[in-house]
């Protein structure tokens, strides 16, 4: 084997090697996230880091009822999944509830909160959907809802 030739062949491997290495985002999902970004930025909180290092993917989800999920992993990267049901029957507003839901789990750590105000509406996008608080997620109160969820 002459020099050129095992040259040519380390770049087939390293190339092999580095596209693997790349994470999955689905491209429906992306414009979400970067939004996440954002109004994270926005409120004075970094997220670049987590959130470069985050699988994201648009699939059907077997178990019914489930319209998304974070799955937090320890020695590879956390991975937020959405039902693909879910996502074609959302509109806007309702796609960047779910996928900023599972980023409060995925990339700010948080937990269900199942609060509710003088009125009986949700206190945070961190509700688990499954007590009484009625979620209240509209263009007028997704400023407050944001600022709770950077907090
Ligand atoms: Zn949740």
């Amino acid at each position: 084997m002459n020099v050129k030739y095992l040259f040519f062949s380390m770049l087939i491997i390293l190339s092999a090697c580095s596209k693997e290495d790349e994470l999955h985002v689905d491209s429906y999902m992306k414009p979400y996230i970067d939004r996440f970004e954002k109004e994270a930025k926005l409120r004075g909180v970094d997220v670049s880091g987590r959130i470069a290092n985050l699988e994201a993917y648009i699939f059907d989800i077997p178990d019914n009822g489930v319209a998304g999920l974070c799955r937090h992993n320890t020695d590879s990267p956390n991975r937020i999944e959405i039902d693909i049901v879910y996502w074609n029957k959302s509109n806007d507003l309702e796609k960047e509830y779910v996928v900023f839901h599972e980023l409060g789990h995925c990339v700010l750590d948080r937990v269900h909160n199942d609060e509710k105000d003088a009125q009986g509406n949700c206190v945070t996008i961190m509700q688990s959907g499954t007590t009484n608080c009625i979620p209240n997620y509209t263009e007028e109160t997704r400023e407050s809802y944001l600022d709770e969820l950077f907090e």
